[in-house]
């Protein structure tokens, strides 16, 4: 458990949060910009001091005001990486993985450096990386001073497309492979589907909402707030085989529902999470053929939410075998099929709509639903 009370006064801004956060998996800080994530990573890093409150990772206190108890940065075993990469200019490449680490380690700096793809740069000086390659570096840096707690602050802004997606990938499978918990400051709603397990919603200081991440993206009073992010379910599915004709792929849902798409490269078995945009799921009251729709799943209705912003669009919550999937869908319709809750209805998503799902990771054994 790592337990947060904390207040802080900037200003005119007040940062007052009161939090417990899984010890494990990766917590994303999620808010507009001013929100206040920087601020609250300065003070679980130690950077600065909160002027009233406690933070305390697994029982170990890092910061108590009420006992004067305040552990400085160099001492909290923590990993940090901030937007800029922040490299020491005279150390090599290797100089700066090994860093932080008490003993080196050539077997761990290795395993790091291959997870990141930074083998062929070790011997290189950090003025002649690219944004993304010192990125990697600083986050290898982190790990391998064996943190208990890695500190990720918008790790991935400003890197241009590819160079984004490709680190995207590799910190999706980096956080899966670390066993220790993960907090992920970022505003873009594509990383935080790819590698956040929980979130944490800021807004002006304060948490508006906390919980897995499917929870807090399926409470529709949120929707205006969780602005950017495509209203979207996440799907945990296993895949089942590879159909090299069709180049399709098909993936079983855990009540054993299909689901084909665009040939994914996974191993058949392996556990994965598909997003399912909400504006990609149709209705229908009945099976249909002769549509160019490869995908039906029966599910059961739980709500029907017309958006705040916008009452001609209405948002479906679904069950579908215990996960939640939500279609969008114009409150024209909604109402013509007198969609309610409690019916049972097919929802129809295109194969192409669930193509590329951002990095797609497999997952570990324990996140297998
Ligand atoms: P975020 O990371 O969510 O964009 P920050 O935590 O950086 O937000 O900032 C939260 C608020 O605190 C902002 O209103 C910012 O202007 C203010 N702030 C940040 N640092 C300071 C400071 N050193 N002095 C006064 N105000 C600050
Ligand atoms: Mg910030």
């Amino acid at each position: 458990m790592f337990e947060l009370d904390v207040t802080r006064v900037q200003g005119e801004f007040t940062l007052e949060v009161d939090l417990r956060l899984a010890s494990r998996g990766v917590t994303a800080l999620f808010g507009p910009s001013g929100s206040g994530k920087t601020t609250l990573l300065r003070l679980i890093a130690g950077l600065d001091r909160p002027d009233r409150g406690r933070i305390a990772l697994e029982g170990y206190v890092l910061c108590d005001t009420a006992t004067c108890r305040f552990v400085p940065v160099h001492r909290r075993r923590l990993g940090i990486v901030f937007q800029e990469a922040r490299l020491f200019p005279h150390y090599s490449v290797r100089g700066n993985l090994c860093y932080g680490m008490r003993d080196e380690d050539p077997a761990a700096v290795a395993r790091i450096s291959g997870l990141l793809g930074i083998d062929h740069l070790l011997t290189r000086m950090p003025n002649t990386l690219s944004g993304g390659e010192a990125r990697r570096v600083a986050i290898g840096r982190a790990l391998l001073s064996s943190p208990r707690l890695l500190l990720l602050d918008e790790p991935l802004t400003g890197l241009d497309g590819a160079r984004k997606q490709e680190l995207l990938e590799y910190l999706a499978a980096l956080v899966r492979d670390i066993d220790i918990p993960v907090i992920f400051v970022s505003h873009d709603p594509q990383e935080l589907l790819a590698v956040a397990d929980d979130l944490v919603l800021l807004e002006k200081g304060q948490v508006l909402a906390h919980g897995a991440l499917n929870e807090v993206l399926a409470r529709p009073e949120l929707m205006s707030r969780l602005g950017g992010f495509d209203i979207s379910a996440m799907l945990a599915a296993r895949c089942h085989r590879h159909d090299v004709r069709r180049q399709l792929s098909e993936l079983r849902l855990s009540d054993g529902q299909m689901l084909e798409l665009p040939t994914l490269d996974i191993e058949p078995g392996q556990w994965l999470k598909i997003q399912v945009r909400a504006r990609d799921v149709a209705i229908a009251l009945e099976p249909v053929s002769g549509t160019s729709i490869r995908n039906t799943l029966k599910a059961t209705i739980t709500a029907c939410q017309p958006l705040d912003d916008m009452a001609s669009v209405t948002l479906v919550m679904l069950d579908a075998g215990q996960q939640t999937l939500r279609a969008l869908i114009s409150t024209a319709s909604c109402e013509a099929l007198g969609l309610a809750p409690g019916m049972t209805v097919q929802a129809l998503i295109r194969a192409v709509s669930l193509a590329r799902p951002a990095a797609a990771p497999a997952l570990a054994d324990q996140e297998v639903p």
